[in-house]
């Protein structure tokens, strides 16, 4: 070796070298992958009720459809995702002009923020909210204001308080994140009231209302924020493949907003975000009402096993509209995880989203929850 390669090059502070908001930013913290947990503690069954995910794996359509499509991945896919805003656009009831496809909805997150925000400007949103609110809005350099949420003693412990949200909007404010219902809490807003949120909104302020869960409704026959889009151009929905319609893996989410804010958004949108598996199996998802009854109806049929258990362990749980349940476990939840991470289960820490004595518990199969409780049970009798 020469000396010039052996000298080792100066130190560059690249922190520093980083534009202003990204400095401060932490990376999203995902539930633990599978696999991950396999090699750790070399354990061959592995159970994940950390990432909402549809415990029923994929819908044999979407499946068929998915395959069909790997024979065609040399090819990109298609940018304007033409058959699948169509189906989009015959289910939905809107018209294609409105929709932007996503690299799941965290994408649509990403483009509302670089479209609306930047330096000087600001985004409201509640505390215990997505956390991937907070994380787009500083990446741009805005300032991300968290309202604080409704009390523990609430009728809707830790939810979004409409009032303290709309009290944080300012001349500075371009975006209002709700999460309805929200994660990582499982809280939602009735329909009445989030409408009225809306309707006192100056119109210059973009309002996203995030649908990830949705399907899991109580009511199913609840109006949700779709129905409003015609009287509020400054409205905007997303939803995702991820959660009901079981495709996470393959990342497709969807936008619905005023065409003029549809066309901005598809400005700043990577030509090919939504990829061409994703695209098919999405299509295939919408169009299988049997595969989207059946997760419901599981779903809703376990939540309630899962909250009933809880509430025999003496675990105090938030109210959820949703395919988890986030349990005040106490002050060791970092211990009691890493416990049931022992026993094979992963279930999500809160510390970072302001719950430190929780821990969010996906709603799984029967025997995947019936596993949980009895881990859960075990871990707490041990302490
Ligand atoms: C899971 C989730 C999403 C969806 O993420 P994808 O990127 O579509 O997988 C969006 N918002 C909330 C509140 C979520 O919990």
């Amino acid at each position: 070796m020469t000396a010039q390669a052996s000298r080792s090059p100066q130190p560059v502070d690249f922190p520093a070298l980083a534009v202003e908001g990204v400095q401060g930013l932490t990376p999203y913290q995902p539930g633990k992958p599978i696999d991950e947990l396999k090699r750790e503690l070399g354990i061959e069954t592995v159970v994940k009720l950390a990432s909402n995910e549809n415990p029923l794996g994929p819908g044999e359509r979407a499946l068929a459809a998915m395959r069909a499509a790997c024979a065609e991945v040399h090819r990109y896919p298609d940018p304007n995702g033409f058959d699948l805003k169509a189906g989009l656009s015959r289910h939905l009831d809107v018209g294609a002009e409105r929709l932007v496809l996503g690299n799941g909805s965290n994408d649509l997150l990403d483009l509302l923020a670089r479209v609306f925000l930047g330096p000087g400007r600001s985004a409201v949103f509640s505390e215990h909210a997505f956390a991937v609110y907070r994380l787009v809005t500083r990446a741009c350099g805005a300032e991300g204001r968290a309202a604080p949420a409704l009390g523990a003693e609430s009728g809707m412990p830790r939810g979004h308080d409409l009032e303290a949200m709309r009290a944080r909007i300012d001349a500075t404010t371009r975006v209002v994140f709700v999460a309805n219902p929200n994660n990582p809490t499982g809280t939602w807003v009735e329909p009445a009231e989030l409408e009225a949120f809306i309707a006192d909104l100056p119109a210059e302020v973009v309002v996203v209302v995030d649908e990830a869960y949705v399907e899991y409704a109580r009511d199913p026959g609840q109006p949700t924020a779709l129905d409003w889009l015609e009287r509020f151009p400054n409205l905007v929905v997303t939803r995702t493949f991820s959660k009901i319609h079981g495709l996470a893996g393959v990342r497709i989410g969807y936008a619905v907003a005023h065409p003029a804010i549809a066309d901005l958004m598809n400005r700043v949108r990577h030509p090919f975000n939504a990829n061409r598996v994703g695209q098919a199996g999405a299509l295939a998802a919408l169009e299988d009402a049997d595969y989207v009854a059946e997760s419901r109806r599981m779903n809703l049929a376990e939540r309630d096993r899962l909250e009933a258990a809880l509430d025999r362990l003496g675990l105090a749980h938030l109210p959820s509209a949703t395919n988890f349940v986030t349990a005040e476990v106490g002050e060791d939840a970092g211990g009691i995880y890493q416990r049931l991470l022992e026993r094979g289960f992963i279930a999500r820490p809160l510390v970072g989203d302001g719950l430190p004595r929780h821990l969010r518990i996906s709603v799984g199969t029967p025997a995947e929850n019936a596993g949980l409780i009895a881990a859960l049970e075990a871990v707490l009798e041990a302490r």
